[in-house]
This record gives structure tokens, sequence and C-alpha cells, in this order.
């Protein structure tokens, strides 16, 4: 009863800076300021001067190659586990331990591709919205240690904004953050997420959408570039067919990026800088009240 009601106290605490910070014109990665920050962080939002970069490795759950060299990396990683698969929660519960960021990797409808590519507890744009949201709780049920949840596919779901409002919604109530993929360039999952009061985060760049070492490489560039210009990047990459290869350059290019001042961070402090005031960790997740 004590925990359920500190639990709604923080839960409260929450959404009531959140409508504080979007009276004082919303949030974006440039204007952090929290209702109850201290006055140094006021003064000097970017303060934070550091490179830091969020890989997130898409497709864990079943048994895919690449995984153990993924979760054996020397960095906070995330990884996104799709649910109801053989080894969903095992590798969930490994990344946990080994201190990388989970998310459900929730099989949402593309608008091309094939249905089996989707997987198990996948999300259609022909369920009602009841069906929806009972999808989305049991999916968040069978990944422990979750934090969020990211999309695999679903360049059709993250333009349909009934959809997308139940997802959101159950992410709050849980006391999750949504990361948008981005397989979609209409996507609405970002205006909605901050509509809804939760942080904005996607993905700015894919890692091996063509499967190559020297493709992968060529990202890493990218990124590197990118982290120049903003000083924080999310990025993408897979366990799988090719697996092997994402997880090889991703380890010779750990030292390297090092060497240059990035720091690699779980996607978690990207959501926390938007949302200073609530601690996004792993567990059961939050009921509203
Ligand atoms: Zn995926």
């Amino acid at each position: 009863m004590m925990i359920r009601d500190l639990r709604k106290l923080r839960v409260l605490r929450w959404l009531l800076s959140g409508l504080l910070l979007l009276a004082a014109g919303g949030w974006s990665d440039s204007v952090i300021v929290s209702a109850d920050a201290p006055p140094n962080e006021l003064k000097q939002p970017n303060a934070q001067s550091q490179k830091r970069l969020a890989v997130i490795i898409d497709d864990l759950g079943n048994q895919m190659k690449g995984t153990d060299e993924i979760l054996a990396m020397p960095v906070k990683l995330t990884v996104a586990v799709m649910p109801f698969l053989p080894s969903s929660e095992q590798d969930a519960r490994n990344a946990h331990e080994r201190g990388h960021d989970v998310l459900i990797h929730l099989p949402l409808e593309p608008k091309q591709g094939k249905p089996q590519w989707l997987g198990p507890g996948a999300i259609l744009s022909s369920m009602k919205d009841e069906e929806v949201r009972k999808k989305v709780e049991e999916a968040i049920d069978n990944v422990p240690f979750a934090v969020g949840i990211n999309n695999h596919m679903g360049s059709k779901i993250t333009g349909d904004k009934r959809i997308m409002s139940v997802i959101l919604d159950v992410c709050r109530e849980r006391g999750l953050f949504f990361v948008d993929s981005k397989t979609n360039y209409w996507s609405v999952a970002g205006d909605l997420a901050s509509e809804k009061g939760l942080p904005e985060l996607h993905n700015d760049i894919f890692l091996d959408d063509v499967h190559t070492e020297r493709h992968i490489a060529g990202q890493f560039h990218k990124i590197e570039e990118l982290l120049e210009q903003r000083g924080k990047c999310v990025t993408i990459g897979h366990v799988g067919v090719k697996g092997d290869k994402t997880a090889k350059v991703l380890k010779e290019m750990i030292p390297e990026f090092q060497l240059k001042g990035i720091t690699f961070v779980g996607i978690s402090e990207f959501a926390r800088d938007q949302r200073k005031d609530f601690d996004f960790a792993p567990g059961s997740g939050i009921n509203l009240p």
C-alpha cells in the first residue's frame, strides 16, 4: 500500500513538472530546464559538452547471431528484445545483468514487407484500441527489465495517430519511454510523445542498413560528424543473419571513439536529459492511479 502510494506520488510529480515544462514552452534537446533543476543547470543547460552516443541493437530474443558478442561489449549499449520468442526473457536478463539498457522491440505493421517478418504479438492497423492496448501490455510483461519500447518495422503504424496514441498511453502508464526507429519519415510518434509529456527520442542513423563492414564503418564516420555538430546521437544496428559484421565493426570502433572523447551511454540517459525529474529505471513499471 505504502509503495503504491509512493509510486503514485512519483508519477503525479512527474506529470506536474511535465505540465510546468509544457507551459514554459515545452522541452527540446537545447532547452533542458526542469522545474526543480539546480540554479547552475538553469544557467548552463548545455554545460555537458561531451559527445555521447547511444547504440541500440535491435532484434534480440530469437537466439540471433551476434547476440553474445553484443552483450559482451565493454561499453553500455541498449538492446531491443522482441517479445514472445525463445530467448526473449533470457536475452533481456543477460543484457540487464551486464548493465545494458533493455527495450521492448515491439513489432508494428509496415507499409511493405512479409507478415512473417513481424513475429508474434504484432500490432496491426486493423486492430481496435482495446486490442492494441492488450498487445502492448502483454509485450511489456514478456520482456523483463525494459525501460522503454522501440518499433520493429512499423512504417505503417508509426504514421497512425490513433494506434500510436494507444501505444504511448500505455508507455506513460507503465513508466516507459518510446524510441522511434524512424522507419517512416512521416512518423507521428515524436510529436505525440511530446504532447503526452514523454521524452521525444528517435533513431538518427541506421548502422547496418547495408550489411557490409565497409558500409558500417562508413556509418560510424557519419556518426562522428553528427556528434561534432550536436554532441549526441542515437544509432540502430542489428543482430541476425549478418549480425556478426555489426558486432565486429562496433567492437573495433569502441576504443577509437573513446580516444576521441566519445562516451557510450544507454538510451535512458537521453530520456532523463529531457525528463530530469523522472528516473527511467528497469522494473515492472508504474501504474497511473
Ligand atoms: Zn527490428
